[in-house]
């Protein structure tokens, strides 16, 4: 029953996705455009002089450094986005787990984009352990776009620091190694979206799409200045932000040429797994054989699930990587790390492997019963103990 009403919430999900598609064809995409005032300094153009890493970067789709491509890593992105629960965590460990190493001698990752209802906390936490990467994705996933289009820097932060609180203290992860968040449904709400990020001391946000800087591929960047990226889901920002990263989605594009942020829109593709994998690879392609902009491959877990070929192209497409010498299957953190300070691969200043605090994490649950009388279950790693209340954006820790 709760996989039918996961399956019925990813439904409305990519359903909402459609409609942005429908109105970002329709209307083009427009640059930034303040539809929520503040009072927060408007970005000016961006003075590469100026602007310098590690601390800042110009919207731009020159390779970081001044490397040379052949000296330049590709970065590759594998993201999943919504609550971590038993189906697709062992999607993620059979996708993942056992790996050959990234040609650093680094652990392959992958980024995990937490919302709370359905998580099962110790599971996130051996995620965790083995190597990848968690960020936020709010507490509620409210299916209201409207609220995440016009929410406050208050409410973002009642969402995403309180996800923050829940994610360190029932699945034990520290606050330090949490760097990013997605809103939901990819819908910005203008400056609040970042200012929440500088606000909570977090690194970036990656929900931002791009369609018409795919190639060359825009790199990540600062929001000192005034970002070029087109804005196909708006609000955008609009104001100087001094220090937060904005790692764009560029769009992949199915084989009718119609652009998708998530991997899941993308519709029109072939049905059997070799001529998915192939299908990727002609994406990811688009970068590598460019610029060499990190390539994002960002997708619900359900699109593994629903049908066997896409699970099976998903991991040959991983293997294909693999067998590359100069491509990292990286957290989102590690290559912003790169990208702050950009040194040719082989260089002895190559930033050296994560590593993690292991901590002991036994699965109980809690019971709760919820406004409209149905039952909910929070698994949590025991030593925190069961809150009170279930866990809500005013109250996260549930006391
Ligand atoms: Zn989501």
């Amino acid at each position: 029953m709760i996989l039918d009403l996961l399956l019925r919430f990813w439904r409305i999900e990519m359903k909402f996705y459609s409609i942005l598609l429908i109105f970002a064809l329709s209307y083009s995409y427009s640059l930034a455009s303040p539809l929520i005032k503040d009072d927060l300094p408007l970005a000016k153009p961006c003075d590469q002089k100026k602007c310098e890493l590690p601390d800042c970067r110009c919207s731009s789709s020159e390779i970081p450094g001044g490397l040379s491509r052949d000296k330049t890593p590709q970065f590759v992105f594998l993201t999943f986005d919504d609550a971590i629960r038993s189906d697709n965590y062992q999607l993620y460990v059979d996708a993942f787990y056992g790996r050959k190493k990234n040609p650093d001698g680094c652990n392959v990752s992958a980024t995990l984009f937490v919302s709370h209802d359905y998580t099962i906390y110790p599971k996130l936490h051996d995620l965790y352990e083995n190597g990848f990467e968690v960020a936020l994705h709010s507490i509620t996933h409210d299916p209201n776009t409207t609220k995440w289009q016009q929410a406050s820097v208050a409410e973002l932060t009642d969402e995403f620091d309180g996800q923050r609180q829940i994610i360190n203290k029932f699945a034990k992860i520290p606050n330090s190694d949490i760097h990013g968040m997605r809103v939901p449904f990819l819908q910005l709400s203008g400056n609040n979206s970042f200012e929440v990020i500088k606000q909570m001391g977090l690194e970036y946000d990656c929900s931002w799409p791009s369609r018409s800087y795919v190639d060359p591929g825009l790199w990540p960047y600062t929001l000192d200045y005034k970002s070029h990226q087109d804005c196909p889901i708006g609000p955008c920002p609009t104001a100087s932000l001094p220090g937060v990263w904005v790692v764009p989605m560029l769009d992949l594009f199915d084989q009718k040429k119609v652009p998708c942020a998530m991997v899941d829109q993308c519709t029109n593709i072939p049905s059997d797994a070799a001529n998915i994998t192939e299908w990727i690879i002609q994406n990811f392609n688009t970068n590598y054989k460019n610029n060499k902009a990190p390539f994002g491959f960002y997708v619900h877990a359900t699109w593994l699930s629903i049908k066997k070929e896409h699970n099976e192209a998903y991991k040959k497409f991983i293997d294909y990587l693999q067998s590359l010498p100069d491509v990292y299957i990286v957290g989102i953190h590690r290559a912003l790390e790169w990208v702050k300070n950009p040194v040719p691969i082989g260089s002895p200043d190559w930033p050296a492997c994560p590593t993690v605090t292991k901590s002991a994490c036994e699965d109980i649950f809690c019971t709760y019963t919820r406004e409209d009388e149905s039952e909910i279950l929070m698994h949590i790693c025991a030593d925190a103990g069961c809150p009170d209340k279930f866990p809500t954006p005013g109250n996260p820790l549930g006391n």
